[in-house]
């Protein structure tokens, strides 16, 4: 608690952060600018201000894009300053059965994908909501993953996913080649993310390449205090995408690309790119050859 509240403290509060924030941009709520979120923790570190889940809320709205960090003349250590927090909120907020099911569907391919034929039967049939009704959620204190679960088509219940390849070609004039980091969830809540993020690559002209060994960049066991097996995740990730001439490593989800930007490997770390970003440094346009969207 002692280092997350002198890290807190560095913070002047001068708000030259502010404009920076793509969130507080979005909600121009103080609560969730990078001086309100640190003012939050650090009176939460203080013992002044109850765990709630307005506070979990807030924090969790944060992208962890970390360009307030970048601008902080302070240097106030923003990415340290919630890593540690949601490292000891986790414990509170999770019971152990949940985190260890977390850890096991993020780290086991085999039981991720057995948890996504699970997740299809638990959201398409009768089971969830027989299982909120006797509270099962609440009892086994799996209520927060309960209720964060996404949407599943009720149409799609008989039909395999397709599996994904472990290589997608340009369908234009190729401009290189990128890694494309799915993320531990990646296939098991976002597959159709993933499947836009690879029509959107290889229609700019990008060959797609996804490592069949590519898992969890290890956030889950850093932000439990478990270092060593985010090490050894770092590892795994680095291999996995090493010697393939990739121009850089996209990620998807915000989160999946904080952590991996955070790799000790800098050869790795510095290839990371968030995928609007990336798009955007390619100088895209889209709309040349994509199919405009219903609304
Ligand atoms: S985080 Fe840095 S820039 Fe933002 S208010 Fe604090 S001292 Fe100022
Ligand atoms: S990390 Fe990004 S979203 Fe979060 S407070 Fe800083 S600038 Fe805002
Ligand atoms: S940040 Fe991404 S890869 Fe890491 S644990 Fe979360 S979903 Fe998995």
């Amino acid at each position: 608690m002692n280092t997350l509240l002198a890290d807190a403290d560095i913070c002047v509060k001068c708000g030259l952060c502010l404009s920076h924030c793509p969130t507080y941009a979005k909600t121009q709520n103080e609560n969730e600018s990078p001086r309100g979120l640190i003012a939050l923790i650090q009176a939460w570190a203080g013992h002044h201000l109850d765990t709630s889940e307005k506070l979990i809320e807030h924090i969790d709205n944060c992208l962890l894009c970390l360009s307030c960090e970048k601008v902080c003349p302070a240097v106030v250590p923003y990415g340290r300053i919630i890593d540690n927090f949601r490292g000891q909120l986790y414990a509170e907020r999770y019971s152990s059965l949940a985190l260890s099911l977390l850890k096991k569907i993020s780290h086991n391919k085999t039981i991720n994908r057995l948890a996504q034929s699970c997740l299809r039967l638990y959201k398409t049939t009768r089971l969830q909501k027989t299982a909120r009704l006797l509270r099962l959620p609440n009892l086994l204190r799996l209520d927060k993953i309960d209720r964060l679960l996404p949407d599943v088509d009720r149409n799609s219940i008989s039909l395999p996913r397709d599996p994904l390849k472990q290589y997608y070609s340009a369908s234009v004039e190729v401009k290189g080649t990128v890694g494309l980091f799915t993320g531990c969830m990646g296939s098991l809540l976002e597959q159709e993310t993933v499947n836009a993020a690879i029509k959107v690559l290889t229609t700019a002209g990008f060959n797609v390449s996804l490592p069949e060994q590519q898992t969890c960049c290890g956030a889950l066991d850093l932000h439990n205090g478990d270092r060593e097996t985010a090490e050894k995740l770092s590892r795994i990730n680095c291999s996995a995408f090493a010697d393939q001439g990739l121009d850089s490593i996209v990620t998807i989800a915000s989160g999946c690309g904080s952590q991996l930007r955070k790799y000790k490997q800098s050869e790795f770390a510095g290839k990371v790119v968030d995928i609007s970003q990336f798009l955007s440094q390619s100088g895209c346009n889209h709309s040349e050859h994509l199919m405009p969207l219903a609304v």
